[in-house]
C-alpha cells in the first residue's frame, strides 16, 4: 500500500464478504475503494451469490475527476505521524491540532507513489467498469469536481435518489 500499489484480491475479498455478513448491512451497503480490479469484480460476484437472500449489486458509482486534480487532491493530505489524524490542505511539517504531533505526507501520497497509483488504476481499476456494463450491471458515472456537497447531490441525482 505504501508504494501505492493495490491489496491482494484475496484478502478485500475476505474483509469485504465478514462486512457484508453483518446484520447492520443486512439492508445494504455502500462499498467505497472496493473493487478495484476484474477479478474483485468477479470475486465480490460470487460472494454475494453464497451470501444468498437475493443480495445483489444495485449499482457502480464512477466518480469521473482528471489526472491534474487527483495530484493536487492527494498532494494536500497529511497526516498526524503521533495520532493519525488526518488533514486536508495542511503542510507537512505543521501541527497537529489534537496532539501537537507533527504532520507528515502519508507515503502513498508521495508524488512517485502517486504516480504509481494513476497508473494502477489505467490497467487494472478502469477495465473494471467496462467488466460490468458487459456483465449487466448499472454504471453511474458523476463528475466528481466541486465540494462534497455537490458531488454528493449529483451522486444521489444520478441513483434517483
Ligand atoms: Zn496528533
Amino acid at each position: 500500500m505504501d508504494r501505492g500499489d493495490l491489496v491482494p484480491d484475496e484478502v478485500i475479498l475476505g474483509i469485504v464478504g465478514e462486512a457484508l455478513a453483518r446484520p447492520e448491512y443486512a439492508r445494504g451497503a455502500i462499498l467505497d475503494g472496493v473493487v478495484r480490479t476484474v477479478p474483485q469484480a468477479e470475486g465480490l460476484q460470487r460472494v454475494l451469490k453464497q451470501m444468498g437472500g437475493g443480495r445483489k449489486l444495485d449499482a457502480v458509482l464512477a466518480f469521473d475527476i482528471d489526472n491534474d486534480e487527483i495530484v493536487r487532491r492527494l498532494s494536500a493530505r497529511t497526516v498526524c505521524g503521533n495520532c493519525q489524524t488526518p488533514y486536508t490542505g495542511r503542510e507537512p511539517g505543521g501541527r497537529c491540532e489534537k496532539c501537537g504531533g507533527t504532520l507528515m505526507r502519508r507515503r502513498d501520497d508521495e508524488p512517485a507513489a502517486i504516480r504509481n497509483r494513476l497508473t494502477v488504476y489505467e490497467t487494472q481499476t478502469a477495465p473494471v467498469f467496462e467488466w460490468y456494463k458487459r456483465n449487466g450491471a448499472r454504471v453511474v458515472t458523476v463528475d466528481a469536481i466541486g465540494t462534497v456537497d455537490d458531488v454528493t447531490r449529483r451522486a444521489l441525482a444520478a441513483l434517483g435518489r
